[in-house]
């Protein structure tokens, strides 16, 4: 067992055991919500281990046999953390402008078909420019020119910058939520914290739950193999007026029909929405709350249509009125695709 899977494995176990440590004490909290208190805990502790990847290609048979001779196979320099292995082989990769990066990783086992995925960084050294694609995905991707100690390949396709994604296996996505194929956004923490958008998630029985950033989103974020994320909604961004409530948990009145027209943010809608929507919910759904100020009610509630919602318009069309709001890119969506409005 290499080093790196080592120190990767501890940090996975000391985590466990940290987590499910935590569970006997707060029970001792006695209340009959302690078991969701729990669940709602251990959900934002659960954390999500990282690892960079670093450019490296992956090879059919035939390149492998042109650039390192007939019957060359790869010998495994160590066995990655999610299935494969880093090869003891390397290749150099030359762009159009005739720059080359040396020393680039071969990653086995063989594949199909060839692939080459660098960082922004490497794109720019070489003169590539190589589109954001999930592993695998070659429409609209690069091409480039591969040395080895033996030949040369030239790459017509299969140069990319791969996406984003976490390799999840089906317990931990049970547990999350989510779908073969889902995009999440994980939040980075420290100094150079970030939160990264468009994360897809790839769950398979073969993979151990796992986040694969390039080179470059790593080093904005400072994140070294075995950095933990957490998996987060980024989209309930709320415009500081909503996010400003007050002692009672009321947000400030925002003035009606105030946001028709104004926001262009299918995120931020959506969260004003929502947050006029959970208002509501909770002076209808608490009876204490009888007599406090309603500032909005059950009746008042605003409906903002997004261009992801317009799917739910297709047959009926869109009936506006003072509670239903169209964001102006669904509006502008909704011609398009020729949904009625009235
Ligand atoms: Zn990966």
């Amino acid at each position: 067992m290499d080093t790196e899977k080592l120190i990767k494995d501890v940090v996975v176990n000391v985590m466990q055991r940290l987590e499910s440590e935590k569970v006997p004490q707060s029970k001792t909290g006695s209340s009959q919500n302690s078991n969701q208190e729990n669940q709602a805990r251990a959900s934002s502790e659960r954390k999500v281990v990282c690892g960079v990847s670093v450019r490296h290609v992956h090879l059919c048979k035939e390149h492998l046999e042109i650039l390192f001779g007939k019957g060359h196979q790869l010998s495994e320099l160590r066995e990655l953390y999610n299935p494969g292995f880093a090869a003891k082989e390397a290749v150099t990769i030359v762009g159009p402008k005739l720059n080359a990066i040396q020393n680039v990783r071969v990653l086995g086992p063989l594949r199909s078909k060839s692939q080459v995925e660098l960082a922004k960084t490497d794109c720019v050294i070489l003169g590539i420019d190589a589109p954001v694609k999930p592993s695998g995905n070659f429409e609209g991707s690069a091409s480039a020119v591969i040395v080895g100690p033996k030949g040369v390949v030239h790459l017509d396709e299969g140069v990319i910058r791969a996406n984003r994604h976490i390799h999840m296996c089906p317990e931990d996505a049970e547990y999350f939520g989510l779908n073969d194929n889902d995009e999440v956004d994980v939040r980075v923490p420290g100094p150079k914290g970030l939160t990264f958008n468009n994360v897809q998630v790839r769950i398979s029985p073969d993979f151990k739950t796992e986040m694969h950033v390039d080179t470059d989103d790593a080093n904005s974020a400072d994140i070294v193999n075995g950095t933990l994320v957490d998996i987060v909604d980024a989209s309930c961004i709320a415009p500081l007026e909503a996010q400003m409530a007050d002692a009672n948990g009321t947000p400030p009145d925002i003035p009606d029909g105030s946001f028709a027209g104004e926001i262009t943010d299918t995120n931020v809608a959506k969260s004003v929405s929502n947050s006029l929507a959970s208002q509501a919910d909770k002076q209808n759904g608490d009876g204490s709350s009888e007599d406090q100020q309603v500032s909005v009610s059950g009746d008042d509630r605003k409906i903002v249509i997004t261009v992801e919602d317009l799917k739910d318009y297709k047959d009926s069309g869109i009936k506006l009125s003072d509670n239903v709001i169209l964001s102006p890119l669904a509006r502008d969506e909704a011609k398009e695709r020729g949904i009625k409005i009235y």
